[in-house]
């Protein structure tokens, strides 16, 4: 089986998790802090930022509780999201509000956000559709100009950038994931990062029990007389990762720029072998400025034909997807409204494996079996 994505683990991460057993802390501590200062190095940010947390999930949810919205507020997210984004909205009692996205790139445009915007509007959620950064510079600035925060979930879209200023630094919170999924992974793992300084120091409080003065709870702290004494100041919850994945972490963020690289030469020998194929539409090109993270490697296909096709693909062993299953028809969050783009988006793509471990004979395999399937099925049926 040829998978869509798959973790890519050797023997530094190895090496680095066995420097962890033998420092007998596995916990919060050393590793975790460097992990979070390399990422803010990384994203150009102060490291105080950022948190290192055991899932972006929990960096979603965390960001909704921090900005404080409940019953009676709106958020604003594409229909074409990950669940998570909708349950971290609709967890607090405020209700999800989903705009259209491009039909082409599967990312909202500033106008499809503005549109979604309602008096009751107290935070936009976007994300970046398989890395590609989208129009996140345009709705960050509209955002900031009406006071609305924005989250960004940057969970596929860690080495996505505009002009070199990183995705996930253009909003006010953002949420990275490392699950095992991602690009980078930890087994399980996430980085949120809050950019007002008092609203961060919240964040941390929040994400380990409410507690102001973490090394309460640490064999180091010689701090206070009575340092079993807690500084308990809200009610907080537990979220916070650990020096044993970020130790796979810190590994896995060195190795990114050759993941990524991989990935779009990748998305490049695709490109040039079903560019002109008819039936087949490739992803329109980036725009000047933008770095994608090649996350996700689609086509689009007649309407049609995309499930057959990627009921053939199957058959033969290529595993083919389509993400995210617009939110508007989940039973959930069930909304009426018109999506056409959405619609169009979710009809018509198709997701290819893409994967730093896929070698060249897979890429070939993928694209003649689809080329294959493709006109097999669009071939006019017989009487
Ligand atoms: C994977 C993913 C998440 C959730 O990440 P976890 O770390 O598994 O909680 C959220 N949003 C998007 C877009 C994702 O792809």
């Amino acid at each position: 089986m040829i998978n869509i994505s798959q973790p890519d683990l050797g023997a530094e991460e190895l090496d680095a998790v066995r420097e962890v057993f033998a420092s007998n802390w596995l916990g919060y501590g050393p590793l975790t802090r460097a992990f979070e200062t390399e990422f803010g190095e990384f994203l150009d940010v102060p490291a105080e930022h950022l948190i290192f947390l055991n899932s972006a999930t929990s960096g979603l949810f965390l960001a909704t509780e921090l900005l404080g919205l409940g019953p009676g507020d709106d958020v604003v997210l594409p229909s074409v999201s990950f669940v998570a984004a909708a349950n971290a909205i609709a967890a607090t009692g405020a209700r999800p509000v989903f705009c259209d996205v491009d039909p082409r790139t599967l990312n909202p445009s500033v106008g499809d956000v503005e549109r979604a915007i309602t008096p009751r509007t107290r935070a936009v959620l976007i994300l970046h559709y398989g890395g590609q950064p989208g129009d996140v510079k345009a709705i960050a600035a509209h955002c900031a100009a009406r006071g609305i925060p924005l989250i960004e979930d940057v969970s596929v879209s860690i080495a996505s950038a505009i002009d070199d200023r990183r995705c996930g630094t253009f909003g006010d919170i953002a949420t990275w994931s490392f699950d095992s999924r991602k690009v980078i992974t930890t087994g399980d793992g996430g980085m949120l990062y809050v950019r007002d300084a008092a609203l961060s120091r919240r964040a941390k409080r929040m994400a380990y029990h409410g507690v102001a003065d973490r090394s309460a709870f640490t064999t180091a702290s010689r701090v206070a007389r009575r340092w079993w004494e807690l500084d308990v100041q809200e009610v907080g919850r537990r979220l916070i990762g650990n020096d044993l994945t970020a130790a796979i972490g810190r590994v896995q963020l060195r190795r990114l720029p050759a993941f990524v690289e991989r990935r779009r030469v990748i998305t490049e020998m695709y490109h040039s072998l079903l560019g002109g194929i008819e039936g087949i539409r490739l992803s329109p090109p980036l725009p000047r400025g933008h770095a994608t993270t090649h996350y996700f490697y689609y086509v689009q296909l007649d309407p049609g034909i995309r499930d057959q096709v990627a009921e053939d693909l199957l058959a033969r062993g290529i595993y083919t997807t389509f993400r995210y299953e617009p939110l508007h028809t989940v039973p959930l969050y069930r909304a009426d409204g018109v999506f056409p783009g959405t619609a169009l988006a979710a009809a018509t793509t198709l997701l290819l494996p893409i994967h730093q471990g896929l070698d060249d004979t897979d890429v070939h395999t993928v694209a003649e079996e689809l080329i294959k399937a493709v006109e097999h099925r669009s071939a006019p049926t017989r009487p």
